[in-house]
C-alpha cells in the first residue's frame, strides 16, 4: 500500500471519486481534501465525496450513473448495491449532428510497411485463410492445416501463417430468415479481410445449407486466376476455389486432406511472391474494443486509446468502435458527434435494432456487466459505458456499419456489434480490420489468428503481473508517471511497428487465438 491516498475524480460535477491505490484504502485513510474514509474502499471503487441523499444522483463523468437507494455519508464506499440503474435514454428527440468538433489538424508523414492488395486495401500480415461453409468440415480442415504448416509453410517463408476460419454456422440454421444475412455476410467479408491477400479458398461439405455460391456469389469477390496468375476480375468468369468433401472423386479421408493441401499450394506460392511496401498510415483499419473492464478502463487505457483514435483519424486512417450495449447510455453524445443527420439516424437505427433484439430475449443493456466488472469497481452499465465510449476519442463520427458489413470509409466509424469480445472481434474482422486494439483492466489473454491484437492494461499492477501478455501499460497514467497523450502517442508508434511486422504482439508471440464467433440473431433449426 502506498502511503499517500490517491483518488481520481473525472468531472467537476462528480460527487464520487475512485480509489487509485493498489490494494485500495482502509477505513480511516485521510484524503488530500481532509475527507476521512468511513469504510475500506477497494482499488477502483468509488468513495462518496459529500453526503448523498436517498434518491439523489450519483455523478461520475459528470452524469448520473444511478440514484442512491439510501442516504450515503461522505467518506463511504459507494458500491453497486447502493445504486439504482436509471432507465435507458429514449431514442426519440436525440440531438442529430449538432456538435461541430474543432477541426482536427491533418497528421502527415506517418507510414508503415504493408502488403498492398489488388482491391487497394492493405494487409499487415500475409496469411492464407481457408474459408469453411459449415462446421462439419472443421476437423478435416484442421488436420490439413497442420500438414500445410509442417510440410508447405517452410518453403514459403514470406507467408506468416495458414489459418482455418472455423465457425459454428452453415447448416441446421434458418438460412432464409431475414437476420441470417448477418452471419452470412460476416463469413463472406472475413474471407476477404485484407490480411488474406485476396486468396479465397473454400472447403465445403456438399449437403450444407450455406452452399459456396451462396457464401461467395460471383461478383462478391475478385480472385486471381489460379493458372495464369492474372487477375480474373469480378464476375462470373472468376471461379471460386472449392474443395468439396462429398465429391465422388474423394475415396477416403486422406484423399480429402491431399486435395486441400494441393489447392493450398497455389495460393501459398502467390502469397509468398508478395513483398511489403511503404504505405501511408491512412491504410490502417483499426478496430478498438475493451474486455474484462474495470473502473480504470475509463480513466487510463480507454482515454489513451481515444487520444490515439484521434491521431489515426488525423492521419486519414479508419477506426472502428463498437459494442452496442456499452455505448447505448452515451447515445446522446454520439448522435451529436455524427457528421450528418443521416449518420446519426443510422446510429439510432442500430441502437433500436439492438434494443429490440435484447427485448425479444427478455433482457436489456443491464445484462452486460460481469461479476469481474463489479469487483473492479464498475457498478453498472451506465458507468461502464461512460468509460467505454472514450475509446472513440473526439473526432466526428462519419459512418455506421450494421453487423457484418464491410467498411469502405476513412475516419471514425461506429461498427455496431455486441460487446462480447469474440463476437465484436469477429465482426470487426469482417469489416476489414487490419489491426486490433484491446484494453483490459481485470486481464484478458485475448488474441486473434487473423490480425495482430495490441493489448493495453489499465493498471500497472496488471501490466506487471501479466508482463508477457500486455503490450502497453496505460496504468502509468493513474500512477502519474505518464500523461494520456504520452501513452496515446506510444500506442500510435507501436501500431506502426506492429503493422509493419517489425514488432509482434504478445498474443502473436504465444499464438493465442480465440475462436471466431459469429453473431447469429436468426433461429437455428
Ligand atoms: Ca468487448
Amino acid at each position: 500500500m502506498t502511503s499517500n491516498p490517491l483518488t481520481i475524480r473525472m468531472h467537476d460535477r462528480d460527487n464520487v471519486a475512485i480509489v487509485a491505490n493498489d490494494g485500495g484504502l482502509p477505513a480511516g485513510a485521510v484524503l488530500a481534501s481532509g475527507l476521512v474514509l468511513t469504510d475500506r474502499v477497494p482499488q477502483g471503487h468509488k468513495v462518496a465525496l459529500v453526503d448523498i441523499a436517498q434518491g439523489a444522483p450519483v455523478l461520475r463523468y459528470g452524469i448520473p450513473i444511478g440514484r442512491a437507494i439510501k442516504r450515503v455519508a461522505a467518506g463511504s464506499w459507494v458500491h453497486e448495491r447502493l445504486l439504482a440503474l436509471p432507465d435507458a435514454r429514449s431514442l426519440d428527440g436525440l440531438p442529430l449532428a449538432t456538435v461541430k468538433p474543432a477541426g482536427l489538424s491533418p497528421l502527415a508523414g506517418y507510414t508503415f510497411e504493408g502488403y498492398r492488395n489488388a482491391d487497394g486495401s492493405v494487409g499487415t500480415r500475409n496469411i492464407l485463410a481457408i474459408t469453411q461453409t459449415v462446421q462439419c468440415v472443421a476437423g478435416v480442415t484442421d488436420f490439413a492445416v497442420r500438414r500445410i504448416r509442417a510440410e508447405l509453410l517452410p518453403r514459403y517463408p514470406n507467408v506468416d501463417d495458414v489459418v482455418a476460419l472455423e465457425h459454428g454456422y452453415g447448416c441446421g440454421v434458418a438460412i432464409d430468415a431475414p437476420d441470417a444475412i448477418v452471419p452470412i455476410r460476416t463469413l463472406r467479408n472475413i474471407s476477404l479481410n485484407p490480411n488474406f491477400g485476396g486468396e479465397v479458398m473454400v472447403v465445403s461439405l456438399g449437403c450444407e445449407k450455406l452452399q459456396p455460391e451462396r457464401l461467395l456469389p460471383p461478383g462478391s469477390f475478385s480472385i486471381v486466376d489460379a493458372r495464369s496468375g492474372a487477375d480474373a476480375g469480378q464476375g462470373a468468369e472468376a471461379a471460386l476455389d472449392v474443395v468439396c468433401l462429398q465429391d465422388e472423386a474423394h475415396v477416403g479421408f486422406m484423399s480429402m486432406v491431399d486435395s486441400i493441401v494441393r489447392q493450398a499450394e497455389g495460393h501459398l506460392a502467390r502469397l509468398d511472391g508478395r513483398r511489403r511496401e511503404t504505405v501511408p498510415a491512412s491504410e490502417l483499419v483499426v478496430g478498438v474494443q475493451c474486455g474484462g473492464s474495470d473502473a480504470f478502463s475509463g480513466v487510463t487505457a480507454n482515454p489513451a486509446v481515444g487520444f490515439c483514435t484521434d491521431l489515426l483519424v488525423r492521419a486519414g486512417a479508419s477506426v472502428m468502435f463498437s459494442e452496442t450495449t456499452e455505448v447505448r447510455d452515451g447515445i446522446e453524445q454520439l448522435t451529436a458527434r455524427a457528421t450528418t443527420p443521416e449518420v446519426a439516424q443510422a446510429m439510432i437505427r442500430e441502437m433500436a435494432w439492438y434494443d429490440a433484439y435484447l427485448h425479444r430475449g427478455s433482457a436489456d443493456r443491464s445484462a452486460n456487466t460481469t461479476p469481474g466488472n463489479k469487483q473492479g469497481g464498475l457498478s453498472n452499465i451506465v458507468e461502464k459505458a461512460m468509460g467505454s465510449i472514450v475509446k472513440s476519442g473526439s473526432a466526428p463520427i462519419s459512418s455506421v456499419l450494421a453487423p457484418g458489413e464491410k467498411l469502405k470509409a476513412k475516419g471514425l466509424c461506429y461498427a455496431a456489434t455486441p460487446a462480447s469480445d469474440f463476437i465484436c472481434g469477429t465482426l470487426q474482422l469482417a469489416a476489414g480490420m487490419n489491426l486490433h486494439v484491446f484494453t483490459t483492466g481485470r486481464g484478458s489473454p485475448y488474441g486473434l489468428a487473423a490480425v495482430p491484437v495490441i493489448k493495453v492494461a489499465t493498471r500497472t499492477d496488471l501490466a506487471r503481473r501479466w508482463h508477457d501478455l500486455m503490450d502497453v501499460n496505460a496504468g502509468r497514467i493513474a500512477d502519474g508517471t505518464a500523461s494520456i497523450e504520452e501513452v496515446g502517442w506510444d500506442l500510435f508508434h507501436l501500431m506502426l511497428e506492429v503493422a509493419s511486422g517489425r514488432r509482434k504482439t504478445w498474443a502473436e508471440h504465444w499464438k493465442l487465438h480465440n475462436a471466431l464467433v459469429l453473431f447469429n440473431p436468426a433461429p437455428v433449426t
